[in-house]
Formats: structure tokens, sequence, C-alpha cells
């Protein structure tokens, strides 16, 4: 893999929500959890410096936004149904896609920080 780009390894990593390092351990403490694990259980590699804030719910909800909203633009045009019926398709596929998106984003922006990290020269202490 040594022709793989950072940001290639880093889309791996996240989709698969494994290590920035060695890509095979498992980030997160649980199934259900966003809680990052303290080291990596394959390559020892400290979590401490992931702190990827509120980036994975800005872009879920970038996304999200805009594909959700550009469906129901397309249902609604299309085949004109009731107000309910928007509600009841859009509003759990909302939740579920908002819920199956956000580990895999945050996963990929703590690939992408550690990726930063490592190509930070060793004496830039700011
Ligand atoms: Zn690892």
């Amino acid at each position: 893999m040594a022709d793989e780009t950072a940001a290639g390894s880093a889309l791996r990593a996240g989709r698969r929500g494994r290590c920035p390092r060695c890509a095979e351990g498992r980030l997160f403490r649980g199934p259900l959890t966003l809680a990052v694990r303290e080291r990596c259980e394959t390559c020892g590699l400290s979590n401490a410096f992931a702190d990827s804030g509120d980036g994975p719910a800005v872009f879920v909800i970038m996304i999200l936004g805009l594909l959700v909203l550009g469906a129901a633009l397309i249902v609604e045009f299309k085949l004109s149904p009731p107000l309910w019926a928007h509600l009841m398709l859009w509003a759990p596929l909302t939740g579920l896609l908002a819920f199956g998106l956000l580990r895999p984003m945050k996963a990929t922006l703590i690939a992408l920080q550690y990726r930063a990290e490592e190509a930070r020269p060793a004496d830039d202490e700011s």
C-alpha cells in the first residue's frame, strides 16, 4: 500500500472505523458509541491527539441536508404526497442516515487529523 494516498487511507480507515495508523485496531470503544479508545489494541497508538470536536456533526448535517432536502423536493414535485407522508418518510430516514454516518465521519476526521500531525515537522510546537 505504499502508493496509496494519505487521504485514501484516511477514508478507508474512517469508513471502517479503524485506527488511523495501522487501519486494523478498532477506533471506538463499542459498537454504538462515539467514544474513542485511549490506545489502539493492535499497534498501541495513543489516541490522545484525537479531537474532532463538532466537525463530524457539521459534515453530516451538511451532507444529509443536501441529500434529504433534494430528495424531498423531487418527491414533492413528482408525486405531491400529503404532508404526513413526507414526515413519515424523511424524519426516520434522516435519523437513520445521521446515525449511520456519524461514526465513519468522526473516524475519517480523526484519521485526517493523524495524517496532519504526522506531516507536521517535529520542531513545530505551535
Ligand atoms: Zn493501530
